[in-house]
């Protein structure tokens, strides 16, 4: 089974001379199950090199995509992913629910002619949609679980369960910043209890990625970018590393890369990172997520 990054990139797509080595795509990160199934996570500007890597291998696309949130740069990919105009992909849809926040209401309204050359009307893959909440559940035959972060508008993050190793996906969530509440309806409408986030997130966040052998997550911003960037939703790299270094993950992946950050900054961020974990004299294994990454899980 095998991991592969299509898009690293927080908020909008960076094409450029300064982006490179780590892409300017959008959130999009495949899980290749190796039986023909995939699982997508999230699927902004990368799922369109997906979507060109499978029609190159001539194979349609059967799987799941799983919305972390509804925000541009994790949905965007969908009106152009080829294998939307193929009549042999399955593509099941799967996010959180709110009134007016959930994947099918998104899509059908997303792809319609005022913003692309078609309709969702016109798509000839077979969609199906599910809801995801906090809790348990099963994606292509892989035990999950899930749980909402620390982001405007709501998130939802992935524990993969594969064999006896841990693989999770944690996007878009604030641990900078865990007094702001981002409460929103539709975290109410799905759990009453303990969706809310609002006191006690980060432990909640620790608990989750507890001993994971595969950690990505959400790294965002230096210090001062995060300081001046409060209410925006993602964390400051170092509280990223503290947190994973804390929680004992084997592997951290630095992902959702701001926008503003070229390929240098990202390198820098990385050796930081790298330093702090060194001066921890702990063990973990940190990359920052570029575009064609690969990691093995089993
Ligand atoms: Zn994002
Ligand atoms: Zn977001």
């Amino acid at each position: 089974m095998k991991i592969r990054f299509w898009g690293v990139r927080g908020s909008y797509p960076v094409p450029g001379a300064k982006t490179v080595k780590y892409g300017g795509n959008t959130s999009c990160t495949e899980v290749d199950l190796g039986n023909g199934h995939r699982i997508i996570l999230d699927a902004g500007t990368g799922l369109i090199q997906f979507g060109k890597y499978l029609a190159n291998l001539n194979q349609s696309f059967v799987g799941t995509i799983l919305l972390s949130h509804y925000h541009w740069d994790h949905i965007q990919g969908i009106p152009f992913l080829n294998q939307i105009f193929d009549k042999n992909s399955k593509i099941k849809i799967r996010g959180y629910y709110g009134t007016e926040a959930n994947p099918e209401n998104v899509i059908s309204k997303q792809i319609r002619k005022i913003y692309c050359p078609f309709e969702y009307k016109d798509l000839l893959a077979k969609f199906e949609f599910e809801p995801v909440t906090e809790g348990k559940t099963e994606v292509e035959g892989i035990k999950v679980e899930t749980i909402f972060m620390n982001h405007p508008g709501g998130s939802i993050s992935y524990k993969f369960f594969i064999g006896d190793k841990i693989f999770i996906y944690v996007t878009d969530n604030d641990i900078s910043f865990p007094e702001i509440n981002y409460f929103v309806e539709a975290y109410k409408k799905n759990d009453s209890k303990e969706s809310g986030f609002i006191s006690k997130g980060v432990e909640k966040v620790l608990n989750f990625i507890q001993g994971a052998d595969l950690l990505i997550h959400d790294s965002m911003y230096l210090r001062e970018e995060a300081n001046n960037k409060k209410g925006y939703g993602h964390s400051c790299f170092e509280d990223t590393v503290d947190l994973a270094l804390k929680a004992g993950v084997k592997k951290l992946v630095l992902f959702h890369h701001d926008p503003d950050h070229s390929d240098e900054d990202v390198d820098l961020i990385l050796q930081k990172a790298l330093e702090k974990i060194k001066k921890s004299s702990q063990k973990m294994d940190c990359l920052a997520a570029r575009e064609g990454l690969e990691i093995q899980i089993n």
